[in-house]
């Protein structure tokens, strides 16, 4: 574990009633890691370490994590928790160690486009130059692509408290997450595939994209590999990209099920399956949906090394999570299931 970059706070006075709780519960709902004691809680984002501590004359915060972007974006994320609990303790925290102060964020990269390409009948592939590419290489698989409204930029900020300022009215920026499809640091550039769907902004910007225009990179922005020996995976065109990322880094024993569904057939493409797993390709509207694939899946019992992963639209995750938490058991370790878009 690398864990050179540190900030600490501390507040002294009474703590929000229940502090520890209420912010293991955000954190959860968030998906991260968190182990809840009487007086402390540890919590993990992905590549960064998170302790809050309380004692008798108020609490303490500590974060460590291998690098600057990874401690920026765990500390904003805390900030947002507690905010959420008490906007008044947050804003008395006296923070020390590494803080980003009137910067770019530490996780912002800028990207150049080199290329945009046809990959199959409804993606495009884009080839991005981009800054600080060496900050993206562990933390995750996705990250946010931030479109400007017009042709002169306003980024995100870091004030002089340390907090990301977004720019807002006429130059709100656009927000997306996406999958690194290929990162190649030596040449300092990444790829990645975007789904064209209706009325999609980041659609219509990846048509009109040419060579040597410029976006923000937000990351990395979490999303790990699984490690589990049997998974049941699924997911729509929009997790295509991460599905096939998890499969080139599957060991070659795992085993289990895929299942990827498409509007069009012609975005089926080629998947590096291990030999004890089966993919099976779906089609939209005409074969039995996603979901109830994923539902009827077999899985090992309790205490056996297993994985459900899904990620498709919110309503079809929803129905999902209801099913794996609470019919079938599944503790949240093993388990990732994500909303990747709206309806
Ligand atoms: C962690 C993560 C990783 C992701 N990785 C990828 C990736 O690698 N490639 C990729 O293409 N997408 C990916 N997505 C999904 C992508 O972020 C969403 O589809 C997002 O809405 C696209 O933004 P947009 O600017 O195109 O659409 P917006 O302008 O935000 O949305 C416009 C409209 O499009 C609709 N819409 C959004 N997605 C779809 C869809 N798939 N089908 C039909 N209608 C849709 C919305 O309901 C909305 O009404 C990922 C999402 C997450 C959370």
């Amino acid at each position: 574990m690398n864990d050179s970059h540190h900030s600490t706070a501390r507040f002294d006075g009474a703590p929000p009633e229940d502090l520890l709780r209420q912010a293991a519960g955000y954190l959860r709902a968030y998906d991260l890691p968190t182990d809840l004691g009487e007086t402390a809680l540890s919590a993990t984002f992905s590549e960064a370490w998170v302790t809050l501590e309380l004692d008798g004359a108020g609490f303490s915060l500590d974060i460590r994590a291998g690098n600057s972007a990874q401690l920026h974006q765990a500390r904003e994320g805390v900030l947002v928790v507690l905010d959420q609990i008490s906007p008044e303790t947050c804003a008395a925290l006296e923070w020390q160690g590494e803080v980003a102060r009137n910067v770019r964020p530490p996780n912002f990269h800028l990207g150049t486009v080199l290329d945009v390409r046809r990959v199959s009948a409804n993606f495009l592939r884009v080839a991005m130059r981009c800054e600080g590419i060496c900050n993206l290489l562990s933390g995750g698989m996705h990250f946010s692509l931030l479109l400007a409204p017009g042709p002169v930029p306003r980024w995100p900020e870091v004030n002089d408290k340390g907090r990301t300022v977004w720019p807002d009215g006429a130059d709100k920026l656009h927000r997306a997450a996406y999958t690194f499809v290929e990162l190649n640091p030596e040449e300092g550039w990444f790829t990645f595939d975007v789904f064209e769907h209706e009325g999609g902004q980041t659609t219509g910007w990846a048509k009109a994209a040419k060579p040597g225009d410029t976006v923000g990179i937000m990351g990395p922005g979490g999303g790990d590999f699984p490690q589990a020996d049997h998974m049941v995976m699924g997911g729509d065109e929009t997790a295509l990209p991460a599905i096939r990322r998890i499969l080139e880094h599957a060991p070659t024993d795992r085993r289990g099920e895929v299942f990827v569904e498409t509007a069009d057939p012609a975005d089926r493409c080629d998947m590096p399956l291990p030999e004890g797993m089966r993919l099976t390709w779906l089609r939209r509207g005409e074969d039995e949906p996603l979901l109830e694939h994923m539902l009827a899946a077999t899985l090992p019992g309790p205490g056996e090394s297993r994985f459900v992963w899904l990620a498709a639209e919110a309503g079809i995750v929803r129905a999902a999570r209801r099913h794996f938490r609470e019919e079938a058991g599944l503790g949240r370790e093993e388990m990732y299931l994500s909303a990747y878009w709206t309806a």
